[in-house]
């Protein structure tokens, strides 16, 4: 079922339910209301007979005359003695024909004859404790009734018409309530055909701030996967890019080698050398494509406690043999031991990301220091090289930048190192910031809450 007939259907039932529930109280309370109204002058004529008679000492109530005066062609009187004898009555022949029954006390109700309503009313004479007979009375309530029908009538038209206001009201509605989510369906249908990303318009109407919201949430997304979708494509390009250069530079050696390495040895010995650099080149490109593929992935990380600041320290002494610089470890407090919630390998990782860039881009000892509170731990590596332009500051975490390829022959990296630097970040929760003057050096400097 559709949301806008849901809708419709829920609305004109609930009203449906309100209006018979007001129709119910009315037609009641108008009949209460009016009955009473009906009784009210019956008593007042019985009252005027008892008054009378009083004044006569309960004598005469076989007269005539004593409810003559109070004749009405839709109402009856009579007077009914303790044997059951009707000593005096006027009025309504159908009402009159009613069973007299003496009644020792007050008595009023409605009741019916052929289908017709009417009020009757008894009440009792007594003279001095002894009881005499009774008073009855009954009013045709015709009028009533004829009232009653129009009351019915009204409110059975007026309750029809507000269920077809309603139902069309809620359809025109809903309607434009749904619009959006047809529109957004539609796109969804035109973006599962023709396979290309499009968002939503929405259309000048004025719609609810949830529907903005969800067709802006849609929009978003869409937008978002294109981004993401075009970035892949880059990286699909990049990559092929990247991988084809060393190819070309192995295969060409390879051809000389063919040619002339047989006789030559300085030949030979050349390319061996390029075949052998290139290859490395190649390992280390697709060792760090495969690290950014993994890193797509959920649960990339393997979250414990460790010792950071060891970390570090081993590191940098490990960094500082292999590649004979100088690497300065500081920690402010002069602490040994900075133990933080993350994933060790990942962050060993990130640490040689940076520390091998200030190794390749600078000739001076490079400093690595650690500050820790009781939430956040941050450390900066920096070093006193080449150091980046302003410009190309915001770029350095993209797959494959380099901040010219000038740089790149001599160092050989791939530009991947950063970004992969920036997934590690991000997984925890961190922050980056890079501080760096040309000629002067770099300064990178993360912080990751303590307890991922
Ligand atoms: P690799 O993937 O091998 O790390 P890479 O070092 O070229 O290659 P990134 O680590 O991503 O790639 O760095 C991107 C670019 O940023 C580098 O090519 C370099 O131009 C610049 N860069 C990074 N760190 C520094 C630094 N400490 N000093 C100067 N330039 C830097
Ligand atoms: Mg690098």
């Amino acid at each position: 079922m559709t949301l806008r007939s849901r809708f419709t259907l829920f609305t004109v039932f609930w009203l449906i339910f309100i209006l018979i529930l007001y129709n119910v109280f009315v037609y009641f309370f108008v009949i209460r209301v009016t009955t009473r109204g009906e009784l009210a002058i019956m008593t007042n004529k019985t009252n005027l007979v008892l008054d009378t008679l009083k004044q006569q000492s309960m004598r005469g109530y076989e007269d005539p005359k004593l409810l003559y005066d109070l004749y009405n062609p839709n109402e009856m009187m009579r007077i009914v003695t303790v044997d059951q004898r009707v000593v005096n009555q006027v009025g309504d022949k159908e009402l009159l024909s009613l069973p007299p029954i003496p009644r020792t006390s007050t008595l009023s109700e409605t009741r019916q004859i052929n289908g017709q309503r009417f009020i009757y009313l008894a009440v009792p004479l007594f003279d001095k404790g002894q009881f005499l007979g009774t008073l009855e009375a009954a009013r045709r309530l015709t009028v009533l009734d004829g009232y009653l029908q129009i009351l019915v009538g009204a409110l059975s038209v007026t309750s029809i018409g507000a269920i077809v206001f309603a139902i069309f009201g809620t359809f025109w509605f809903t309607s434009r309530l749904t619009g959006p989510i047809g529109q957004m369906v539609q796109t969804m249908r035109e973006i599962d055909r023709s396979g290309k990303l499009q968002v939503v318009k929405l259309g000048g109407r004025e719609e609810s701030v949830e529907l903005q919201q969800l067709v802006r949430a849609f929009n978003q997304m869409i937008e978002k996967l294109d981004r993401t979708i075009e970035h892949q494509k880059h990286f699909v390009a990049d990559a092929s890019h990247e991988l084809k250069t060393p190819l070309t530079v192995i295969s060409s050696y390879a051809d000389m080698l063919k040619r002339w390495g047989r006789d030559n040895a300085e030949v030979r010995d050349e390319a061996i050398e390029a075949i052998s650099k290139e290859t490395q080149r190649l390992q280390n490109l697709i060792h760090s494509m495969l690290t950014l593929a993994e890193a797509e992935q959920d649960a990339w990380l393997n979250v414990s406690r460790f010792d950071v600041f060891g970390v570090i320290r081993e590191l940098s002494e490990t960094l500082g043999i292999t590649f004979q610089r100088e690497i300065r470890v500081h920690s402010d407090g002069n602490a040994t031991k900075v133990t933080m919630r993350g994933d060790k390998d990942k962050l060993r990782q990130l640490l040689m990301i940076l520390i091998d860039n200030a190794i390749k881009y600078s000739k001076e000892p490079i400093d690595v220091r650690v500050r820790a509170n009781k939430n956040i731990i941050k450390f900066e590596v920096t070093d006193y090289g080449i150091g980046v332009p302003e410009n190309e500051i915001p770029y350095l975490f993209e797959r494959f930048y380099r901040v010219d390829d000038a740089r790149r022959r001599t160092t050989g990296g791939s530009g991947l190192g950063l970004s992969i630097a920036k997934k590690i970040i991000d997984l925890h929760e961190g922050k980056v910031e890079v501080y760096s003057k040309p000629g002067n050096g770099t300064t990178i400097s993360i912080q990751l809450p303590r307890n991922l």
